[in-house]
């Protein structure tokens, strides 16, 4: 995947805010999500090549809080490009 998909995947999340955060599933029907700018699985399961740990959108994201993950080297990647700002 080159950069310019990787923007295009995510430009609906541009200048939002994030939250360093543990994965949590979304709801009992879903027990993963994917980074929306390389796909990398997030799970509460251990299981090899998952993410445990990644960068959710807050409840100012008009999909809601912990809606959509952005891993942390996507975030480090694309956070000025995107104007992504971390919040606590
Ligand atoms: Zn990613």
């Amino acid at each position: 995947m080159t950069k310019r998909e990787q923007l295009t995947l995510m430009s609906d999340l541009r200048d939002d805010s994030f939250r360093r955060k543990q994965y949590k599933q979304w709801s009992p029907e879903s027990d993963r999500d994917h980074c929306r700018g390389c796909w990398a699985k997030f799970s509460e399961i251990d299981s090899p090549g998952t993410l445990h740990e990644g960068n959710a959108t807050t409840a100012d994201y008009d999909q809601g809080g912990d809606y959509d993950w952005i891993c942390p080297t996507c975030f480090n990647a694309f956070h000025e490009e995107m104007g992504w700002c971390l919040v606590e």
